[in-house]
Formats: structure tokens, C-alpha cells, sequence
């Protein structure tokens, strides 16, 4: 297992690459010693900060290392929202701190905090429908838990009072949003996440305190309805900063202007490592692209794309879709790998009707690995989905996410949560996929 980026870079580099007579063997690790070496050697990389523009630095090196065809940036101005300080305590009749850590993109308090009563609802529905009297000037309170799934399908339910809860609880006159931490973690840390404001509405600072917070205010509030907390929040945000997407293409042999897109976000929150989200995804689109090299050049061209942004609102998605408008039609299929590195365990597309014969082709290459037919609804992922809006073909490998929301935005997001081997099966997965489309001719769009 490597180190450092240096044992990496010296390996590839010394290393001559294959000849067609003398295959090398795949290097089963590489999209965990890439996974790695960015979280080891840039760490966090929230965008507009100092750590994503190392992480630009680190993919660009990295995707030449491992001998790409063509390595470029693209540029876009993005918001950068800094968490400072963030303090939230009971003052009666129950002193004490509760753990807490600020939504992305919230303003902060004034300098001495808001000091308020509280009022709770169980889901954002229930905010929607309450009386201005029965909210105004209190801190609001959304507790609603996130139950486990497979496939993730439970964070739509509870993402909402993160996204718009402080444009609903603002609406009615509240003065701040405290919401229970968007996540199936039992531990004592809280899930930060994207926020937004609506410019018709004042905006309101907005928070997420832990699991066992929650539970916690919830019982101080049934026993004392009429608790008074305080919320300190210090946050900075400029609205001009530079980011970049970070591109690498291995150049097709036969119809090089025919493009199969992989994609992958390379920014990710500041609480942890960005590990599983979306580290995961960089080591495994990086090193599927690099190692199909290794085996020969594809006929259709392998575009990686390590978005920048994702996490405050596909920012860099949308400027990659708006620089590349009048190639889409030659983005014959996209895909992402953005949920965490569990085993994938379905696979499914969003084809037009004649190319399904060619899905039931990549399943069949799929099946050894114990991945099952899905559906031709596919997501395709969230950066990938600004392309699928746009009318490009997607696919979803899909991973098992059953512990992916105990680690999702939190400081627990850290390497030590990946398993090597369940990392090898989806870059196995991504080879195979990714190899039989750029090998084909098949147009998924009819
Ligand atoms: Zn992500």
C-alpha cells in the first residue's frame, strides 16, 4: 500500500506501461492509492479554499502521472462560505452545551448570539403549515430522523428542512433554524450539508446539531416547553472566488470525438477528509480510465471529469455543461461514482429503447461481480444529472449506501471507512462498464 504521492508517482513513472504483447497485470489498488494519497496529502477541499486549489494541483499531476493523453483545467467563479466558530446552548432551566456545526452557505448571528425560546416541528411539512404567531421570533427546530437504506432513498425525505428550512421558518418570522443533523450516525457530531436562502426572505442563521442532541432538546422541550437556548455563529462568504474542474482524456483510436464521460467530484466539506465523498469516486474514475490504457487505446475517447463544487450546489457541473453546450450530442454516455465505496451491487440506465440489448451486454459482464439488473431510470449522479437534464445517456453503478449516511458530512468521513476490497470490486465494475461502451458504437440516445 503506498505511502505518500511520491512512491505513487515514482512507481507509475518507472513503470513502463504496456506493450500489447506483454500485458501488465491491473493494478487492483490504484483507486484506493489514489483514494489515499488525495486524502492523506490535500485532506479537506472545500471549494474556494486553499485546500481545493491543492487538490486541483494534485489531480492535474496525478492524471499525467498516470499517462492520460490530454490533462487540462477549466475555470469558474464559485461562492467560498468558511464555518467559524459555532456555539448553541440551553440557558434554562437546563444549562449545557449541545453539539452543533453550521449549515453550508448560513449566515452567522450577531456577535453576542440570538437568544430565543424554541419552537419544535417533526418534518418541514409541519413548519410549512404552521401560524406566523406560533413562530415568530423563536428559534425553530426541525427534528426528524433519517431511517438506513441501501440505496439511499430515505435522504430525499429528510434533505428538505436542511435545503429550505430556513426560507420557511424566515417566512414566518423565525430568527434562526436549528434542524436534528441530516444522517443515521448515533454519534455525538453533527452532518453539515448545503443550505439556501430564498432573496425575498430575510435570511436566518441555520444549524444542525447531532443525533443524540436532538433527542436531547427534544426531552428538555417536552419537559420545559418554554426552554430558552442561545446560538452564537460566526460565518464568512465571498461570492468571487476561482475554482476549476480538472479534466484527463485517454483519446480514442477510432472515433475520438465520440465521448464517454466518468465522472467524479473532487471538492468535499471541511468536517472530514472527504474519503468516501467523494475521494472514492476520484481514486475509482482516475484509475478505471488509467488502466484501461494500460490494456490498449479505446476506440471512443474516456473523458474524466473531477468536478469542482458539487457539494455547494453543482456549481461546477453546471459551468462544465455550459462551457461544453455544442459537443453534448458527442457525450455519447455519462456516469458518476458519488456514494461513498460500497459494494455495487445494481446496475442501472437511462437508454433510449434500441440500445437496451447493448445494457442486458455490460450486465452480463457485470453479473461474476454480483451486481444485478436494475431499471432504465438511472440518476446517473448528481453532477452527471445537470448532463442527463441536457439529454445525455446515463448509467448508475450502484452502491450499496446502507452506512454511507453515518459518515456523510461529518469529521468521521475519513479513510479508515473505506474497504480496499470492496473498492477493487467497484473499480472492477467501472472497467468493465466503462471498456465495453468505449469499445462500442452503439448510440444510447434513440
Ligand atoms: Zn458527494
Amino acid at each position: 500500500m503506498m505511502k505518500s504521492l511520491k512512491p505513487l508517482l515514482l512507481s507509475l513513472l518507472l513503470s513502463p506501461l504496456l506493450s500489447q504483447a506483454n500485458p501488465k497485470p491491473f493494478n487492483e489498488q490504484l483507486a484506493y492509492q489514489l483514494t489515499e494519497s488525495l486524502t492523506t496529502e490535500v485532506g479537506p477541499r472545500l471549494a474556494g479554499s486553499p485546500g481545493d486549489r491543492a487538490s486541483v494541483a494534485w489531480a492535474t499531476k496525478n492524471l499525467q502521472a498516470l499517462g492520460f493523453d490530454k490533462v487540462w483545467t477549466e475555470e469558474f467563479v464559485t461562492p467560498y462560505w468558511q464555518r467559524g466558530q459555532a456555539r448553541l446552548e440551553i440557558l434554562s432551566p437546563y444549562p449545557q452545551a449541545l453539539v452543533l456545526t453550521a449549515l453550508g452557505g448560513s449566515v452567522g448571528t450577531p456577535a453576542n448570539g440570538i437568544d430565543a425560546s424554541i419552537v419544535m416541528f417533526d418534518s418541514l411539512e409541519a413548519l410549512i403549515a404552521a401560524k406566523p404567531e406560533q413562530v415568530k421570533d423563536k428559534i425553530v427546530f426541525i427534528n426528524k430522523a433519517m431511517t438506513k437504506d441501501k440505496s439511499g432513498s430515505q435522504y430525499g425525505k429528510v434533505v428538505g428542512a436542511r435545503a429550505k428550512g430556513a426560507v420557511e421558518a424566515a417566512r414566518l418570522g423565525a430568527k434562526a433554524l436549528i434542524i436534528r443533523s441530516v444522517g443515521t450516525s448515533s454519534n455525538r457530531f453533527a452532518h453539515t450539508g448545503k443550505m439556501t436562502y430564498d432573496p425575498a426572505v430575510p435570511k436566518i442563521p441555520a444549524v444542525a446539531i447531532s443525533a443524540p442532541d436532538a433527542q436531547q432538546l427534544a426531552r428538555v422541550l417536552t419537559k420545559a416547553p418554554e426552554a430558552k437556548i442561545k446560538l452564537q455563529l460566526d460565518t464568512h462568504q465571498t461570492e468571487d472566488a476561482v475554482s476549476h474542474n480538472v479534466i484527463g482524456e485517454i483519446t480514442g483510436s477510432e472515433r475520438p470525438d465520440e465521448i464517454v464521460l466518468i465522472g467524479a467530484h473532487l471538492d468535499s466539506w471541511d468536517q472530514g477528509t472527504g474519503a468516501l465523498d467523494d475521494g472514492a469516486g476520484v481514486g475509482l474514475v482516475m484509475a478505471t480510465a488509467a488502466l484501461i490504457k494500460q490494456q490498449g487505446q479505446p476506440k471512443r475517447t474516456i473523458r474524466v471529469v473531477l468536478f469542482g463544487n458539487e457539494e455547494g450546489g453543482l456549481v461546477g457541473a453546471r459551468a462544465y455543461a455550459a462551457k461544453h453546450a455544442k459537443e453534448l450530442d458527442k457525450h455519447v454516455l455519462a456516469s458518476e461514482s458519488d456514494f461513498g465505496a460500497g459494494r455495487i451491487w445494481q446496475f442501472s440506465t437511462k437508454f433510449g429503447p434500441k440500445s437496451l440489448p447493448f445494457a442486458a451486454e455490460i450486465q452480463r459482464e457485470l453479473t461474476p461481480l454480483q451486481i444485478k439488473p436494475g431499471n432504465n431510470d438511472a440518476f446517473g449522479g448528481p453532477d452527471v444529472s445537470v448532463l442527463k437534464a441536457l439529454g445525455v445517456p446515463v448509467v448508475s453503478l450502484e452502491q450499496d449506501g446502507s452506512d454511507y449516511f453515518d459518515y456523510h458530512h461529518t469529521p468521521n468521513d475519513t479513510l479508515d471507512k473505506i474497504d480496499p476490497a470492496a473498492l477493487q470490486q467497484n473499480l472492477q465494475a467501472w472497467i468493465r462498464m466503462t471498456s465495453a461502451v468505449a469499445n462500442s458504437t452503439v448510440d444510447f440516445r434513440q
